[in-house]
């Protein structure tokens, strides 16, 4: 008998497949990040078991305890949560991804861990592109000064950018913002940049993937539809 999770998970690719063929891309072009906040590593564990290669959490002093707990499989991990800057060291050593950069002071801590390594850190931009006072992230017009002033952070590659949706009863509603990430990264894309090359668009969660792989999701960052019991 199929478990909740195992057919949670086979749902929510089954959704990602159906909104990529609706918008004329290939599956493959999306990477699933499910995310692991709250989830303990045991369930995490089922979900590895069940396919799933690459776990996405917010909190540093959690990712590191999940990481030591789960060493032994393959799991590619990403940091998606608030960046404080005393808890960068916890990270870099562990993630591919870290999706929520948009401070310099960030840049220059994660490039300097990076570098005693001798790791390239990959980052993803955070926009706040549906301009809410609370959210994180840079504002839509200032990523290129941004990016251009981090050109000396030899240690991180700045792959993309990342945004997060307000939560909306219909995710229509959000669809002009996810819009306007993937409208700036093809601007970005085009432009030269020392240490970037924007090409990734992490944008999506439970409510709204569906509506964010139409408008180019190249990550989608989801916990509920695939953790829920
Ligand atoms: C929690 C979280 C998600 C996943 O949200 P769900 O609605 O549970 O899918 C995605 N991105 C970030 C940054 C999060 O903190």
């Amino acid at each position: 008998m199929k478990t909740l999770l195992e057919s949670n998970i086979k749902r929510v690719l089954e959704r990602i497949n159906k909104a990529a063929e609706r918008s004329g891309r290939n599956f493959k072009d999306i990477l699933l990040v499910a995310v692991t906040k709250n989830v303990p590593p045991e369930v995490i564990r089922k979900a590895y078991e069940y396919g799933l290669r690459n776990f996405g959490e917010n909190r540093a002093q959690e990712l590191r305890k999940k990481y030591e707990e789960l060493k032994d499989l393959g799991i590619t991990w990403h940091f998606i949560g608030r960046i404080q800057t005393n808890k960068v060291r916890y990270f870099v050593p562990i993630c591919e991804y870290v999706h929520s950069v948009w401070r310099e002071e960030e840049v220059a801590e994660i490039s300097k861990r990076a570098g005693r390594i001798g790791k390239i850190q990959r980052v993803l931009v955070e926009v706040n592109v549906f301009g809410e006072e609370t959210k994180a992230g840079l504002k839509p017009e200032e990523v290129e000064d941004f990016l251009k002033k981090c050109e000396k952070y030899e240690n991180v590659f700045f792959e993309g950018l990342m945004t997060m949706a307000p939560y909306v009863e219909n995710p229509e509603e959000v669809r002009w913002g996810f819009r306007k990430l993937r409208e700036l990264r093809d601007y970005l894309m085009k432009r030269y940049f020392k240490n970037a090359g924007i090409k990734e668009l992490s944008m999506g969660m439970s409510n709204d993937f569906e509506v964010a792989v139409e408008e180019g999701a190249t990550m989608v960052r989801i916990g509920t539809a695939i953790f829920r019991r």
